[in-house]
């Protein structure tokens, strides 16, 4: 039986990837926890955290919906506990050309991505506010310093998110709240085949391991930093890129992620 005195996180996209090393992460430190994923597999993940000893329930909610965040919500403030983590991690990705993409599937990008991750901070923010204590931690990408020619929308709901981070948390500094952007490079998830990038070179470069991108992020949300770059070589990259004008970085994007670029040398 749950403890009334142990700590809750939520956790979105927990269900697999970088979402469920990050719930591993909160129930190892011994928080209860709220998990939500847009199918039935988030039950599954949720049994397999009670393993850890600590109280799971699993949500499942599309969250690129009001209703969606609404159940999240009801869902965490049933249990009378306002979270003391909040990882804002679902998110999907779409590749191909723009003008080629199913524009309603390109805009699910947008709404799973920024609105819904958006309604959910706005509530729960609230909360953690008006309680003068809080840890977020926003799923952001390295994605986010490069313009994604063939992964284009994407991409810019990362920019989004990784600017939004930065802005959030200086607009809560003093209010007892912590705002951290973990930045991932190419991580081995279930992200590609659900974006349909399997067949570019983006999809078979080296890739790193989520539990370990989900450890980074939480030990940075732990310490209150702003901002976490997964890994060396995704340190490199944004350097680079910042220093690289944008059109260079969207050439090079469209070589890694042209739809058949797999099959190239
Ligand atoms: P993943 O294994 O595909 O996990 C994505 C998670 O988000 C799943 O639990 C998925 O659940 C959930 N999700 C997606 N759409 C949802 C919706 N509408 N409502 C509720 N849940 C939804 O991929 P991942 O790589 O771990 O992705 C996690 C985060 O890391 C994302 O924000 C992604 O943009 C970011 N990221 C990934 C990489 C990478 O290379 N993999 C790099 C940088 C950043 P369902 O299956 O139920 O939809």
């Amino acid at each position: 039986m749950a403890q009334a005195f142990r700590p809750l996180a939520v956790v979105t996209g927990a269900s697999s990837g970088i979402g469920l090393g990050l719930a591993r992460c909160c129930a190892s430190a011994g928080h209860d926890l709220v998990i939500a994923a847009d199918d039935a597999e988030i039950e599954k993940a949720a049994l397999s955290l009670r393993s850890f000893g600590v109280a799971v329930e699993a949500v499942e909610a599309d969250l690129s919906t009001k209703d969606g965040v609404d159940l999240l919500c009801n869902a965490v403030s049933w249990g009378g506990r306002a979270p003391e983590i909040l990882c804002a991690n679902a998110g999907i990705g779409l590749g191909g050309g723009f003008l080629d993409q199913d524009l309603a599937k390109a805009l699910k990008v947008v709404d799973t991505n920024v609105s819904g991750t958006l309604r959910l901070l706005h509530r729960m923010g609230r909360d953690m506010r008006a309680n003068g204590a809080g840890r977020i931690l926003i799923t952001g990408s390295i994605a986010g310093f490069t313009p994604g020619a063939f992964q284009a929308v994407y991409n810019g709901t990362k920019a989004f998110l990784d600017s939004f981070s930065f802005a959030l948390r200086a607009e809560l500094e003093g209010s007892g709240v912590s705002v951290t952007c973990l930045m991932p490079g190419v991580t081995d998830t279930e992200f590609f085949a659900r974006a349909e990038l399997e067949d570019t070179k983006l999809a078979h470069s080296k890739k790193d391991d989520p539990d370990e991108v989900a450890r980074i992020g939480f030990d940075a949300m732990m310490r209150g930093e702003g901002d976490v770059v997964s890994g060396w070589s995704n340190k490199l990259k944004t350097a680079l890129a910042l220093i690289t004008p944008a059109e260079m970085l969207a050439r090079t994007h469209k070589r890694e992620a042209e739809p058949g670029s797999a099959r190239k040398e």
